[in-house]
């Protein structure tokens, strides 16, 4: 198994990615300030500055850097973001354990963004626009974007809005789990637009970024000059909208922007993981008005789809791989595309360190781990009833606010194997707890994983437990 280099080196090459993925500004201001410190027992920990930083990454980027590592050194299992021990932890309180998440709304504290005065139009690389090209993706084109039943509306609706003529719908609402393609048709409307029209101006940027540079501007009392970088946009995408839930300035200054420029006929698209009516924490009146146009849906991918995008790739990788093996992975890693492509990189990449040819018994052997998770298919309620049937609990408790030792361990046991056994991110596993907070869970893990070491017997039930789910 190829483990490159040391714990530094291997983060040296995961946040260059992350780098590659995120854009410089985004880099600098959420990524660069992160430490490695440890790698024990598949968990990588990483510390950050502030417990602000701490939730950002946590939300943000926390799935992503585990995905890399893991294609770096297939030991690294998970990621832990912990705040450096030495800082001063200003306006915590007894709330230790649930660490409060970020309110975006307030004042920024000055360790956490740096001091750089924004300088109107050149943030968003409307000045230099080459500039804003080099943070797109240049493989996220429409000719790398393979065409099936799941995306085919998602995929006509995006080349429509390539047609400088007319603006047919307005906005353009794309939505579709994570992994799915729509980033990459965002960008494939930009580089489309570049080519058949280059004077038609286009502007991509997700939620975050939006987000970022919008307090960035409340802080320097500079809106005006963020509010004309819009302007002269003809066609305006946000990424991830989703991430501009319950933070309602910026929700504002978004529904502005957007009215702004649909009233002057110019092309607005957006993405998010959920439809608009489905957007928790949005505004009424902004999720109605951003359900006005074509709302376009990404499906989860059919077996055929994803045997069409794994051929695709390898000829782009220029790699001979017997079908055979492109079948088989389009048969078991059914997720998302992100994870399929991770997937074929991983094979390739071992099939050319060992020298040997790509056979489905290696690719069976490098892949043993995603291969085991795209295998269980245990929900949520099936590991709450089976944990509250173990520890004899109510099932409603699992859900409840109650905090007793008899009921919290179970559920916290129930959280464990909810983040082991399933898919699901830690807020959505924290929804699912009665809408407990993502931190929550994440501490459930912890606490699970430092009992299983000291004491051995509950460590052989939650083994038990794992067992009954998995079997
Ligand atoms: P999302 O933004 O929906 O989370 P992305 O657009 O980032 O997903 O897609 C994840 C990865 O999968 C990218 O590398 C992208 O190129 C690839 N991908 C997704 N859908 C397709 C497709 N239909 N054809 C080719 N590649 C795809
Ligand atoms: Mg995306």
């Amino acid at each position: 198994m190829s483990v490159g280099g040391s714990l530094d080196q291997q983060w040296a090459r995961v946040s260059g990615r992350l780098k590659d993925e995120v854009g410089e500004t985004a880099y600098r201001s959420w990524l660069k300030p992160l430490t490695v410190s440890e790698l024990k027992g598949g968990e990588v920990r990483i510390t950050v500055p502030t417990r602000f930083m701490r939730d950002w990454v946590l939300t943000h980027y926390a799935d992503r850097i585990r995905a890399l590592w893991s294609g770096e050194n297939p030991r690294v299992q998970s990621v832990d973001i912990v705040v450096a021990p030495s800082r001063l932890d200003v306006g915590t309180s007894a709330n230790d354990d649930m660490g409060m998440a970020g309110d975006l709304s307030a004042p920024i504290p000055s360790d956490e963004v740096e001091e750089e005065r924004p300088t109107s139009g050149a943030q968003l690389g409307l000045d230099g626009r080459d500039e804003h090209f080099a943070h797109l993706d240049p493989r996220f084109t429409f000719e790398n974007f393979v065409v099936g039943k799941p995306n085919e509306l998602a995929h006509a609706a995006a080349r429509r809005v390539t047609d400088a003529a007319t603006v047919t719908f307005n906005p353009l609402f794309l939505y579709g789990g994570v992994g799915l393609g729509k980033t990459h048709l965002m960008h494939a409307i930009a580089w489309q637009i570049r080519k058949k029209d280059p004077n038609r101006r286009v502007l991509y940027l997700s939620a975050e970024k939006f987000m970022y540079q919008f307090i960035r501007a409340l802080r320097f009392k500079d809106t005006m000059a963020f509010k004309e970088q819009f302007r002269s946009v003809d066609v305006l995408m946000i990424d991830d909208v989703q991430f501009i839930s319950g933070k309602d300035s910026t929700q504002e200054e978004f529904f502005h922007t957007f009215n702004a420029l649909v009233d002057q006929n110019r092309q607005v698209v957006i993405s998010a993981d959920k439809s608009p009516s489905d957007l928790e924490g949005m505004e009424e009146r902004l999720r109605s008005r951003l359900g006005w146009g074509l709302v376009a849906d990404i499906h989860p991918t059919t077996y055929e789809l994803r045997l069409g995008i794994l051929q695709a790739k390898a000829e782009s990788m220029n790699v001979q791989i017997n079908s055979k093996v492109l079948e088989f992975l389009a048969h078991k890693i059914t997720s998302n595309v992100r994870e399929l492509e991770g997937a074929l990189n991983r094979i390739v990449a071992h099939a050319e360190l060992v020298g040997r040819a790509i056979t489905l018994e290696s690719t069976q052997e490098v892949l043993h781990d995603l291969l085991r998770a795209n295998d269980r298919r245990v929900t949520i309620d099936e590991i709450q009833k089976k944990v509250a049937e173990h520890y004899n609990i109510r099932l409603a408790d699992m859900h409840s606010a109650r905090r007793a030792r008899a009921v919290a361990r179970p559920r916290q046991v129930a959280m464990y194997l909810a983040k082991q056994l399933t898919a699901r991110s830690l807020p959505e596993i924290g929804r699912k707890f009665g809408g407990r907070d993502h931190t929550t869970v994440m501490h459930a893990v912890r606490k699970v994983e430092e009992l299983k070491t000291s004491d051995q017997s509950f460590a052989e039930d939650v083994e038990l437990l794992r067992r009954m789910l998995e079997g």
